[in-house]
C-alpha cells in the first residue's frame, strides 16, 4: 500500500481525534499541506553583513535553517522606492549593487536566485484594490539580497521584489501590507527588509549607541508586543527620539507591512536586538512563532 492510500483508508484518524493535515503533520512527519507561513522584518544595516561571519550574518543563517521551506520569498526592501507600487515580473532578477564605498568582495557577490512571475502575480491579484504595476528593470537591491543570502545560501528559491510607493501614506503602506496575507497560506516567506532606527547623518562607526536611537528602539518594542500598531504607523506624533529614529521613513515602512501581517494572538519574538554604529537598529522581527 503506498502512503496516500494508507492516509485514506486509516482508520486511525478518528480514533486520533485528528484532521488528515494533523495526522500528516504529527503522525508522519510531513509538513502540513497549506502551513501558514511565518513572517519576518529583518533590520539589514551595512550591507558587509552580507559577507561577514558576524552575529547578524549568524542568525540570519540559523533562521534560514530553521524556517519551513518558502515556495517563494516576497521581499519589502528599504531600497527600492518607486511611483506607485512595482513587483518585479522577471524570471532572472539581476543582483543590484546600490551602494558604494565598500571592497570589491561586496561588489562581486552574487545571489543567482530565479524570479517568481507566478507568485508576483498572486500578490497583484491579492492587492487588487490598488494598481500594480510589472516590473521587468529592477532586480534585487541590496535590501533583498545582503540578508536572503545568508539566510537561504544555496539560491535555489525563487524572490520577488515589491516597491515601496514613494506617494503612500503609513497607513497606505500598512493597509497594503495587510492585504498580501493570503500569500502567506500559499507558501511565500514575506520579508520586510529596513532598519526601525535609521539615520547615516549620525552615524558613528563603533560607536556607543545614542540615547535616543535606544529610546526610540526600546518604545518600538513596547509597542508591538503590546499589539499598539496605530501608534507606530503614526510615528511622527511619538516625539523627538521618533524624528531622530526615522529621518526619512524608507527603512521603517517595511516594518509596516511585516506588522500588518500579524494575526491576533499570533507568537513572535525579536531577533538581533543590537543598535549598530550608533544609530542603526537592528532589531528583528519573526512573526510566526515564540
Ligand atoms: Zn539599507
Amino acid at each position: 500500500m503506498d502512503r496516500k492510500s494508507f492516509i485514506q483508508s486509516s482508520l486511525l484518524i478518528p480514533f486520533l481525534n485528528m484532521n488528515l493535515q494533523d495526522f500528516e503533520s504529527e503522525v508522519l512527519g510531513k509538513a502540513p499541506l497549506s502551513e501558514k507561513m511565518p513572517v519576518l522584518f529583518v533590520g539589514h544595516g551595512n550591507p558587509m553583513n552580507a559577507i561577514e561571519n558576524n552575529a547578524y550574518h549568524q542568525k540570519w543563517a540559523e533562521i534560514g535553517q530553521s524556517l519551513p521551506r518558502p515556495k517563494a520569498i516576497l521581499c519589502v526592501s528599504a531600497h527600492w522606492q518607486t511611483k506607485g507600487t512595482q513587483v518585479t515580473f522577471m524570471e532572472r532578477p539581476k543582483t543590484i549593487h546600490d551602494f558604494g564605498g565598500f571592497p570589491k568582495a561586496l561588489f562581486d557577490t552574487q545571489y543567482p536566485v530565479s524570479g517568481s512571475p507566478q507568485f508576483a502575480q498572486a500578490a497583484i491579484d491579492a492587492l487588487r484594490e490598488i494598481h500594480v504595476g510589472k516590473d521587468l528593470e529592477w532586480g534585487l537591491d541590496h535590501g533583498c539580497w545582503s540578508v536572503l543570502k545568508p539566510m537561504f545560501p544555496e539560491a535555489n528559491i525563487p524572490v520577488f521584489q515589491l516597491s515601496l510607493d514613494y506617494f503612500a501614506s503609513p497607513e497606505q503602506h500598512f493597509q497594503i501590507g495587510s492585504q498580501l496575507q493570503s500569500l502567506r497560506q500559499k507558501g511565500v516567506l514575506i520579508v520586510g527588509s529596513g532598519n526601525i532606527v535609521h539615520n547615516l547623518g549620525r552615524l558613528d562607526w563603533g560607536g556607543k549607541p545614542f540615547d535616543w536611537a535606544i529610546e526610540f528602539d526600546q518604545l518600538a518594542k513596547t509597542k508591538i508586543n503590546s499589539g499598539d500598531f496605530k501608534s507606530l504607523v503614526n510615528y511622527d506624533t511619538l516625539g523627538k527620539a521618533a524624528q531622530l529614529a526615522i529621518p526619512t521613513n524608507e527603512h521603517y515602512l517595511p516594518l509596516l507591512y511585516v506588522l500588518a501581517l500579524k494575526d491576533k494572538n499570533e507568537p513572535m519574538h525579536f531577533f538581533n536586538e543590537q543598535i549598530d554604529m550608533g544609530s542603526i537598529a537592528m532589531r528583528s522581527l519573526f512573526i510566526g512563532r515564540d
